[in-house]
């Protein structure tokens, strides 16, 4: 399997640290307002990555931060007069019940900054030991030019750096591009520090709290936005390898983004669209397709009518999978010309993932297994165990790419009025009164209830 190592820029066989295993880092939100589609975005892409890993056979462990203490929360909560903490926690709470809706599996860390105080404390004290960072009256710093790597993943050179640094010039710090590990000061919230009282820069947060999972070995995965390359990764790798003096990940991956008339999709812009306006208006699986039919480094604008054309693709989708459990047979299936081209569909589709998650050439060859089989069963006498053996593959791939319909919830009211309703009917039916359990089915038709008997009884689903 080939990934596109942004470290190296270039596509690399991927080989994790530990046989069998991948760490992963993804960089979490910093929640203090709505998520929008340009974080579905980043995090629908890593889902599918993390799926295909799964699905590969490597146990995943994947770690996602939480950045609870950062200026705009403060900004936000100074407005609000909502505690930092308490802001955070409902917005990012909110965003994990979208992401759920979206598919996207979850984490198995999602370590906060303020419950990792200790943690940062600890990696800021070692890279000043080590020679990496001092303290001046205004902050702890990391002095870019100590660490000889520093640019290696962002490609830029430290001169030109210092010329292009935009940040307000502390003069109290050495180089411009010295970026702060502890801010000293009072604030709306602020942690006791051997630097007196303040609290953490914001990249330190990431080394420190991926590394914590790790117990310090090298991450073999590193995700998040392209934007986030230079400074906020170039920082990671500075600090982490400067206290630890390891490699800090081996692959480094960043997604596209999800642009607005060619524009960023972001807060700080005003060109976003949230999570919670679209997925009132589209189901989950069309935003995720719409994504999956980009690749995950390339750039997507948005497109409403192409949300609309992947709801009706995915629909298809689910739909071929309806009918293809309708029919009879499974097993036994014979090396038939329609065997073999269904079986290279499937090939293909793992080629594409193993070429780097190339999920629209992915999902042609899932068009072509549906092709295959509507043909095949509009046929006087289709090959039907080929296509119960590709409906099986296609469902594995739907898992991949994490397409799922959305299961409708029913309230306990509603349950039990249905299930009410088919005992009704089925005790109309043993009295052989067929009107009435005609009646009875028509009226769960209404209510959107799809009956099915079968051997073990009446069994029921919404549509
Ligand atoms: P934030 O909460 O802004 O720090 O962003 C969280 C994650 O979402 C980061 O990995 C960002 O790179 C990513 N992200 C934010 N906006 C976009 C966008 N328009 N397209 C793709 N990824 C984005
Ligand atoms: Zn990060």
């Amino acid at each position: 399997m080939k990934i596109y190592n942004s470290f190296s820029r270039k596509a690399e066989e991927f080989e994790p640290v530990e046989k069998g295993k991948v760490y992963l880092y993804v960089c979490g939100l910093t929640p203090y307002d709505h998520a929008h589609l340009g974080h579905a975005r980043t995090y629908i892409s890593m889902d599918t990555i993390k799926r295909y890993l799964m699905h590969k056979g490597y146990k995943v462990l994947h770690t996602q931060n939480i950045t609870d203490i950062e200026d705009k929360i403060f900004k936000r909560s100074r407005e609000t007069g909502i505690s930092p903490l308490e802001l955070s926690e409902k917005f990012q709470n909110e965003a994990l019940e979208e992401f759920d809706r979206l598919r996207i599996l979850r984490a198995d860390n999602y370590p906060k900054v303020s419950e990792n105080i200790p943690e940062i404390i600890e990696m800021i004290k070692k890279i000043i030991e080590n020679g990496h960072a001092y303290e001046t009256g205004t902050g702890v710093y990391f002095s870019v030019s100590s660490f000889p790597g520093y640019g290696k993943l962002s490609g830029q050179k430290l001169d030109e750096i210092n010329r292009g640094s935009r940040c307000a010039v502390d003069e109290t710090k050495k180089d411009p591009a010295d970026f702060a590990l502890w801010k000293k000061g009072e604030d709306v919230l602020t942690f006791e520090s051997p630097w007196g009282k303040g609290r953490p820069g914001w990249h330190i947060e990431c080394s420190a709290m991926s590394m914590k999972y790790t117990d310090g070995r090298t991450l073999d995965i590193h995700g998040g936005g392209r934007d986030l390359i230079f400074p906020h990764h170039e920082n990671e790798i500075a600090q982490a390898e400067a206290a630890l003096k390891t490699p800090f990940s081996k692959c480094w991956m960043h997604t596209g983004f999800l642009t607005v008339n060619g524009e960023k999709m972001s807060k700080s812009l005003g060109n976003f669209i949230t999570l919670k306006d679209l997925l009132g208006k589209y189901p989950p699986y069309a935003l995720r397709l719409f994504f999956l039919h980009s690749h995950y480094r390339s750039p997507v604008d948005y497109s409403e009518e192409n949300i609309s054309a992947a709801q009706t693709t995915a629909e298809r989708m689910f739909n071929f999978q309806e009918k293809a459990d309708e029919l009879p047979g499974s097993g036994g299936a014979e090396n038939t010309e329609l065997r073999k081209k269904l079986q290279d569909e499937a090939d293909g589709f793992y080629a594409a993932m193993d070429n780097d998650f190339d999920t629209p050439s992915a999902l042609s060859h899932m068009f072509g297994i549906m092709t295959e089989c509507f043909s095949e069963m509009r046929k006087p006498e289709p090959d039907y165990p080929a296509i119960a053996e590709a409906k099986e593959d296609f469902g594995k791939m739907m898992w991949i790419l994490g397409l799922e319909k959305e299961k409708k919830k029913v309230s306990p009211e509603k349950k039990k009025e249905i299930d009410s309703l088919v005992q009704e009917r089925e005790k109309a039916r043993g009295e052989k009164n067929f009107n009435l359990s005609d009646e009875i089915r028509d009226k769960l038709s209404e209510m959107g209830v799809v009956l099915e008997d079968t051997d073990k009884g009446p069994k029921w689903k919404l549509k």
